[in-house]
């Protein structure tokens, strides 16, 4: 069963030129991704508290990279922390790590990349049966664009220049956008602006500090929902 991998998306030639690094590079969501995500956000329409479990869990993946990193000597040590951030007057909710980060090609390849190996055709097949699809495979980093208006993602590799911070768009339609940034600290933030609605609660401190209780009891990492431990 083929993976959902960086090979189905189509980057479309920038319209400016491609020498220019800080220009913003603009890449298209292949028609079959895009059924994937349309899939993954109908099945898990009346679970989409799913996407805060997500996220924190690919938070608490990116602190163990960095962890293994500096174990190994390649890094220095740092701090390891998972920073949620609610704002209701703005409608968003912010994931924050101090994790591994990620380089222009690690955002192509891994944000391109819906679930794990063989989740297409097993969502596929059971389009009926949510809990199964939650159950069995984390539906990952997709799961915010269920909630989401629009996905920003602002990241810098651990080891790399201050100059490396990369900034990663989604603005709710079939394409993602590039573009460069400096003076970020190591690791990755994720800021969602929530749909109108149902999803505009988890910008409620309460909600979410409820679905972190149900959910993510099993990370090691401090989380902290606006400055506070929970
Ligand atoms: P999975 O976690 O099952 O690999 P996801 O869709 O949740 O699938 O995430 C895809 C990949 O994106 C991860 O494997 C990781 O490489 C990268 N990634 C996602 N979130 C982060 C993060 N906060 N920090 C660093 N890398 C991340
Ligand atoms: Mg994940």
């Amino acid at each position: 069963v083929a993976p959902i991998t960086a090979s189905h998306f189509t980057p479309s030639v920038p319209t400016q030129r491609r020498w220019m690094a800080s220009e913003p590079q603009r890449h298209e969501f292949q028609a079959e991704t895009r059924n994937l995500m349309d899939i993954v956000a109908k099945s898990l329409y009346s679970h989409s508290e799913v996407f805060v479990r997500e996220l924190i869990s690919n938070a608490s993946d990116a602190l163990e990279k960095r962890r293994y990193a500096e174990l190994k000597g390649d890094v220095a040590e740092g701090p390891s922390e998972i920073r949620i951030t609610t704002n209701k007057d703005k409608r968003t909710i912010t994931f924050e790590d101090t994790g591994i980060g990620m380089n222009r090609e690690d955002l192509v390849k891994f944000l391109g990349t819906i679930a794990k190996s063989g989740s297409k055709d097993f969502i596929e097949n059971n389009k009926e049966n949510a809990e199964a699809v939650i159950g069995q495979f984390g539906v990952g980093f997709y799961s915010a664009f269920m909630v989401a208006d629009s996905v920003v993602v602002t990241t810098r590799k651990v080891g790399s220049s201050d100059a490396d911070g990369l900034q990663w768009t989604w603005n709710g339609d079939n394409s993602y956008e590039i573009a460069e940034t400096s003076g970020l600290q190591t690791g990755t933030k994720i800021e969602i602006r929530l749909k109108v609605g149902d999803s505009a609660t988890y910008a409620e401190e309460d909600r979410i500090k409820e679905v972190i209780n149900k959910y993510s009891y099993f990370v090691s990492a401090p989380i902290l929902v606006n400055g506070e431990r929970v």
